[in-house]
């Protein structure tokens, strides 16, 4: 849309989000569960069925749907300027076993609603659009999660996700051929323009301080740590206190460090104990030793290194006479979207007349692959008390649709920033 001077108008379009809805309760019911959530695994009868009405709802759109060789799906709807690279929308279809109805799915549905709002009234996008849906993001049941994500990315190769197996031991590639979605287009290799990914928050930050759109700004930086303290295993009646090495205690006192280095660094950091594992485990042993596992986050990389030396240190005052063998074993750093398409989705909130604030994301997301090789963005909208990965999940009607449009705002404003 040009205006007579030429210069390209930012035409409102209005999504409805009527027909928003209607698509989010219609794909529930596919594999929908009686507590209202939905059990969709990745390459299940399930999965096929939503990906099935996925490509037939695209392809009434007037989009080409194509699936590549490990099932991601791209519906296209060309723009005025084929040599542009796609500006993309989307996210996931797959849910955990006792998921909800949002998580992953409303990305990829406002991106069908986006469609189906520029085609009401023929709007032409400079640069083609697409709308992805992202093969196995959840990990539920294979491994890892935003694997296939990832693999357009080039962070693991074709061989590897097709090798995954579940726990059943069928591999991936055959649950993938069972339901017919191994597709003919080469995994990445190509250009997309851009990334934006709307998704509910999964955490309780936007609706405490309700606000409508959460701007995301990166993800956080993440540092896995496994934590075994050694003491001696003993008789629990015949050992005084005083010559007991009792690694059980010794993990109370951890566990209160982790809170502890997560308080001083609040409002952001965060810290976990997560798995514990006590031996030998018997009523009457004074436990000898205690595995245990801990999570640190915050948006920036420096500070969650600060909070593992902080971690540290404190160990090392508490340990007395037990052994601490704290190990590193994973790092994640913080991802940062890119400020260009972050401004315009604050300013499309801003504009609609939405409350809102920046934030970074405490979960993992298909667009921190994406981010690695293109511009890549993501809108949050809130969800009841945080709650997500439950068939309690519940985001509202006004929700999706602020959500939905603020997208739409977004990469209408990014699209006409393009040659056309
Ligand atoms: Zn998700």
């Amino acid at each position: 849309m040009t205006r007579p001077d030429g210069v390209p108008a930012l035409t409102n379009v209005t999504i409805d989000g009527e027909r928003l809805w209607g698509t989010l309760m219609e794909t529930a019911k596919i594999g929908g569960t009686a507590k209202g959530g939905i059990r969709r695994l990745t390459m299940s009868e399930e999965d096929k069925r939503v990906r099935d009405w996925f490509k037939a709802a695209c392809e009434a759109a007037g989009c080409t749907v194509t699936v590549d060789t490990i099932g991601n799906m791209f519906a296209r709807r060309e723009g005025k300027n084929p040599d542009l690279p796609p500006i993309c929308m989307g996210s996931h279809l797959d849910t955990q076993p006792t998921g909800g109805k949002f998580d992953g799915i409303l990305g990829v549905l406002a991106g069908l609603e986006a469609i189906r709002s520029l085609d009401a009234i023929g709007y032409q996008t400079n640069a083609p659009i697409e709308v992805i849906n992202w093969t196995n993001e959840e990990g539920a049941r294979f491994t890892p999660a935003m694997m296939a994500s990832g693999a357009f990315a080039g962070v693991f190769t074709e061989e590897y996700i097709l090798s995954r197996t579940d726990r059943e031991g069928t591999t991936f590639a055959d649950a993938m051929d069972a339901i017919g979605y191994r597709g003919d287009t080469p995994l990445g290799g190509r250009k997309l323009g851009a990334m934006f990914e709307l998704h509910i928050e999964q955490g309780p930050i936007l609706e405490a301080e309700d606000r409508m759109i959460g701007v995301v700004t990166g993800v956080q930086s993440i540092r896995w740590f496994e934590l075994t303290i050694t003491g001696a295993a003993a008789h629990a009646g015949a050992t005084p206190m005083p010559a007991r090495r009792d690694a059980l205690v010794g993990a109370a006192r951890a566990i209160e460090a982790v809170e502890a280095v997560a308080l001083a660094h609040a409002p952001d950091g965060v810290g976990t104990v997560g798995i514990l594992e006590c031996r030998p485990g018997s009523t009457n042993v004074v436990p000898g030793e205690v595995f245990l596992t801990i999570d640190l986050r915050h948006p920036l990389d420096e500070v969650v290194a600060r909070m593992e030396e902080d971690l540290r240190a404190r160990l090392a005052e508490i340990q007395g006479r037990l052994e601490f063998g704290l190990e590193r074993i994973w790092v994640s750093p913080a991802v940062h979207f890119d400020p260009v398409l972050i401004g315009h989705v604050r300013e499309a909130a801003e504009r609609l007349g939405f409350r809102h604030r920046d934030i970074a994301s405490g979960a993992g997301h298909d667009a921190v692959y994406t981010a690695r090789i293109c511009p890549t963005t993501m809108v949050f909208v809130p969800c009841k008390e945080g709650i997500s990965h439950n068939e309690a999940e519940e985001s509202t009607f006004e929700q999706c649709a602020a959500g939905t449009q603020v997208l739409l705002n977004a990469v209408l404003a990014y699209d006409a920033t393009l040659e056309g």
